[in-house]
């Protein structure tokens, strides 16, 4: 091991997919978790939310000067149905925040939780249920060989017409040609993606020219220096009390 003294490895970003991989870490691996990162992630998908929700580029980026008039009422938040796949800490606080605001909410994990407003599903009845039945679906899994294209041809396949997609965990959850087929099918009708399989997305990448997808630079919660940090600290502070450290990485299952 290159790190003979330390008992455990401390992660500064919340998704270790790639750090689990590295052989000469033999310790454990405690990834990230801060509140400041999740109410930054809670927050993200949220606005990104509420932009969909509201009509707001139809509305405000317009380039005629055309007066709009409006054909038809919009939905209220309790008329929708948001499906998040991947209820853990980001997980639940974005559900709690959609929740919040009146959304129906249903959330899929390997267990199920007991979260006030907001509906837990598990396996793929589970699964196949928010598929069918959500108008927005949240992307906030971690990237294992279990969640890899979890968003496939097949997949898509269930979704009711005219879907739109938040991916905020990683670009492997999606099998990218089925999304562009999707969205030009008409499946789904609209994508915000923060993050991708190659991170700079490259600019030969089909979807930067997609006029259905929203691209944002793996923005959606950064790590936080100063929160991260006092969080680490309180993750020391439990382990010199002999306790385990929160957001303890399993090699088994990846995340
Ligand atoms: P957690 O480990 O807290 O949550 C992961 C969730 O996914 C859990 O609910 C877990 O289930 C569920 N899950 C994992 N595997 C499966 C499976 N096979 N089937 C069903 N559910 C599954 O992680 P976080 O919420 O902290 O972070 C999630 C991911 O977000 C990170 O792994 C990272 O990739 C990404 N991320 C992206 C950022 C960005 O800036 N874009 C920033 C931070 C993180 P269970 O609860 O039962 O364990």
């Amino acid at each position: 091991s290159e790190f003979p003294e330390n008992s455990y490895i401390f992660s500064t970003y919340a998704g270790v997919e790639k750090t689990l991989l590295n052989k000469t870490i033999k310790q454990p691996l405690v990834r990230l978790i801060d509140s400041e990162m999740t109410e930054c992630m809670a927050e993200w998908c949220t606005a990104h939310i509420m932009r969909y929700h509201l009509d707001i580029d139809k509305f405000i980026k317009r380039k005629s000067k055309e007066w709009l008039s409006i054909t038809k009422e919009r939905p209220l938040a309790y008329q929708v149905s948001i499906g998040i796949l991947g209820l853990g800490v980001l997980g639940q606080a974005t559900a709690s925040k959609l929740g919040k605001l009146g959304f129906k909410v249903r959330g899929w994990s390997r267990s199920e939780k007991k979260l006030s407003g907001v509906i837990s599903l598990s396996g793929e009845k589970g699964l196949n249920e928010i598929l069918k039945s959500s108008d927005y679906i949240i992307l906030l899994l971690p990237l294992t060989n279990k969640t890899r294209e979890i968003i496939n041809k097949r997949s898509i396949k269930l979704l009711k017409n005219g879907v739109k997609l938040i991916n905020a965990g990683r670009g492997g959850l999606i099998e990218e040609a089925s999304i562009i087929n999707g969205l030009d099918n008409g499946k789904l009708s609209a994508c915000t993606l923060d993050v991708f399989n190659q991170e700079p997305l490259p600019s030969s990448h089909p979807f930067w020219n997609h006029e259905k997808i929203t691209i944002t630079p793996h923005i959606s919660a950064p790590t936080r220096l100063r929160s991260s940090v006092k969080s680490i600290i309180e993750n020391i502070k439990r382990l010199q009390k002999g306790k385990t450290p929160i957001g303890l990485a399993d090699k088994q299952r990846s995340y």
